[in-house]
Formats: structure tokens, sequence, C-alpha cells
């Protein structure tokens, strides 16, 4: 509080984290929502933490850093997330884009050259941000984007129209199922989270739609159809680039072998752990 009695943002600043998040993640999330409700940039909170916030903005600001405080992704208070170069709006029914994610975007782009007519899929895009960094960085490619989740999709294509990116294409359906036509590449960050993992009820997750997270009993049911489906939806020489759990690597790699793809490469996240694999259908 200020001299005068009002909260200032100072005072959000200083709120107790919850015992599960380490104090300077918890700020930035507060600096985010601050941010977000009082219109502030990060460098004015930071830089005048004596300003005093009217009473509505308090009012929202104190009912959001409860829900955080409670486990609720930020994304799903301030409705958005940046991916890649790209500001996508996200709901309940999409997952939240992390960051890793966006080196399987790195990664398939560094497959895709430049002014390419390819054809490329997303299977399983969530708010659409793997298909729209594609869309988006490579204009002259043609992007279809699916999604068992109606729901997801339609956020997904409201992104697509926010920013202008008229070369993706939604469908919804299971896994390739909604797929028609050769594929150059085929990417996706599918559900891969073990049914029995306790971090699905824990912050962030148990929020999060339990379709977009739950591979089965060892998560990986999704990513085996999606392997197996995506075979008969590849060109000779066509490339399956896919997202997985941190322990799934060896799993997966032998997976991709015994469905007959070739030139596996397994490729790890920027914190070391082992996040992707990429693999090509020689039409055997
Ligand atoms: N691609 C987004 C991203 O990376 O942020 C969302 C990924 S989320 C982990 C998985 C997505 O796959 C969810 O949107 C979910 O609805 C969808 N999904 C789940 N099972 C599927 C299936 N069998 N076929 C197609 N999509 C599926
Ligand atoms: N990376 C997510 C997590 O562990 C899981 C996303 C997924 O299942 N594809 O929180």
């Amino acid at each position: 509080m200020n001299a005068s009695g009002a909260l200032t943002v100072g005072a959000f600043l200083d709120l107790a984290p919850p015992p599960w998040e380490p104090r300077d993640l918890w700020r930035r999330d507060i600096e985010v929502l601050v941010g977000h409700v009082c219109g502030l940039s990060r460098a004015e909170i930071i830089a005048h933490p004596e300003r005093a916030i009217p009473s509505g903005e308090c009012a929202s600001l104190e009912q959001m850093a409860q829900r955080r405080h409670a486990g609720e992704p930020v994304a799903y208070l301030t409705e958005h997330r940046d991916f890649w170069t790209l500001d996508l709006r996200v709901t309940p029914d999409t997952l939240v884009p992390r960051p890793e994610t966006e080196q399987l975007v790195e990664l398939a782009l560094s497959r895709i050259p430049q002014d390419t007519l390819a054809r490329i899929a997303d299977i399983g895009t969530g708010c659409g941000a793997i298909a729209l960094a594609l869309a988006r960085e490579r204009p002259a490619a043609h992007v279809v984007a699916t999604d068992v989740s109606r729901a997801a999709l339609s956020v997904a294509e409201d992104n697509a129209a926010r920013h202008k990116l008229a070369n993706v294409e939604f469908r919804q359906g299971n896994s390739a199922g909604a797929l028609t036509g050769v594929f150059d590449a085929i990417v996706s960050n599918p559900p891969y989270v073990a049914n029995g993992d306790p971090c699905l009820w824990g912050p962030d997750l148990s929020f999060e739609p339990k379709i977009a997270l739950m591979g089965g009993p060892d998560g990986l049911d999704v990513m085996r159809r999606i392997a197996f489906e995506a075979r008969a939806k590849l060109r000779s020489g066509g490339w399956l680039a896919l997202e997985h759990g941190h322990d799934q690597q060896p799993r997966i790699v032998d997976l991709l072998q015994r469905y007959g793809y070739t030139d596996i490469e397994s490729r790890n996240d920027s914190g070391g752990v082992p996040r992707m694999v990429v693999a090509t259908w020689s039409g055997s």
C-alpha cells in the first residue's frame, strides 16, 4: 500500500508464492498479470513499484493472483501466449504451447527450404502453434492442421485469421485420418503423458485438457497410431517429426524402426533432455 492506502504494483509483486512455485517464477507470473490488467510494460512495472493501482483493477488482479496461486496457468488468465513470433489466443480447450515445442518448429524449418511448395501437416494442432509458426515462416507451403477436438480447432482457426495466415487449412479427425493427399512432412506434438502420471493432477497440467496430455498407459498410444498411419500419407522421402516425453526416446526410436522408417535422428531440447525425433519414410 502507498501513503493514501491504495494498493501498489509492489504490493502485488510481494505476494507470497504458492508452495509449488519458486519465488522468481511466481514474481514473473505476477508481472505478467499486472501488465495484462493495468496495461503496463514489464519495464514500467519494475521501474515503478510505488505506482498505485486503481481499485477496479486491484479487484481483477487479486482474483487472478488467487487463481494462479491455485495452479491455473497464467496463459488461461490472460487468454494468450507468445509462441515463436506469434501472439496466440489460448483457452482451457487448448494446451498452453511450451517453449520446447518451438524447438520442434526449428527442427522442421531446418528441413523445409524457403519458398518451397511443400505440403506439411500438424497433427494435434491445439491452438495452432506449430502449424501457424510453419505457415508464417514458409508462406509458399500449404499446411494442414488437424485435431480431434473441435473446440481446439476453432481457437486455431481464429488464430490463423488474426494473423492473416491463409496457407493453413483445418480439419477435424483422429490421428492421420483427416489427412488427404500426400505430404512432404508431418509434424506432431501429440499427448504423451502416461495416464497414471501424478503431474496430470498438479499445478498447470490439471487445468489443461486431458485429451491434450493423456497418451494411454505408457503415454504412447496416440504417438504409435500417428507413426503407423503417417506412412500412408507421406511421399517417399517424406519425414515425420515428433515431440515426446523426457524418458520416451528409446521406445520411440524402436517403434519407428519397427514401422520401417529410416534415418531416425533424435534431438535434445535446450535443457539437454531428449525431446524430438525425426524419421524418413522411404515408401517401402
Ligand atoms: N500442437 C499443440 C502444441 O504443441 O501446443 C497442441 C499439442 S497437445 C500436447 C496435443 C493435441 O492433440 C491436443 O490439441 C489434442 O486435442 C490433440 N489430440 C489428442 N488426441 C488426438 C488424436 N488421436 N488425433 C488428433 N489429435 C489428437
Ligand atoms: N510437455 C507437456 C508437459 O509435460 C506434455 C505435452 C504433451 O503431452 N505433448 O507438461
